[in-house]
């Protein structure tokens, strides 16, 4: 037996750099991702931010293997939730006393703001004589999320990334 050297796996406090396609519920649903190797997707492993259950699929896969793997809604972004859904009078979308022209537009997304000042990323279902009808929910919502894809490279996080709690360099931040 000739042991050369060690093979590094996905875990923590690693850089990982994968490609995936994101299909909803399963290989045949439709594409809402696409992330090949000319952009790869680049993380650091355990910092947070990622759906737990994704980054479980990963651990301890090592450069060059495939995954596949599908995370129910309840565990990625939750179902649908009906009071997300809401009326709102025409005139909050007006801007100078008017609603601008083209503004209103069925399964545009427009930023709102709640009553603390926070911003709220809302689709707009449907446009009345009075009202506006716009969807809050997470645009996944309610969506099986099926993954499938390669592990391009892993390499160990810097100190610095460490203490960043993100990437550098390609395919992170720079700064
Ligand atoms: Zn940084």
């Amino acid at each position: 037996m000739a042991v050369q050297k060690l093979i590094m796996e996905i875990q923590n406090n690693t850089v990982v750099s994968i490609t995936y396609d994101l299909k909803i519920g399963s290989a045949e649903g439709a594409l809402v991702e696409k992330v090949d190797s000319s952009a790869p997707f680049v993380f650091l492993f355990g910092a947070g931010g990622l759906l737990p259950e994704f980054e479980e699929n990963l651990h301890g896969l090592t450069a060059g293997k495939s995954f596949e793997f599908t995370i129910e809604s309840d565990n990625a972004y939750g179902p649908v939730q009906d009071e997300a859904i809401i009326e709102l009078p025409l005139n909050i979308f007006e801007v100078d006393g008017a609603v601008p022209d083209d503004l209103l537009v069925v399964g545009r997304y427009l930023t709102m703001q709640d009553h603390q000042g926070n911003p709220l990323r809302g689709k707009i279902e449907k446009v009345g004589t009075e009202n506006v009808t716009m969807d809050f929910n997470h645009p996944l919502a309610g969506a099986d999320l099926h993954f499938k894809g390669g592990v391009e490279s892993i390499r160990e996080a810097t100190e610095e990334e460490l203490a960043h709690g993100h990437v550098h360099g390609e395919g992170g931040h720079h700064h």
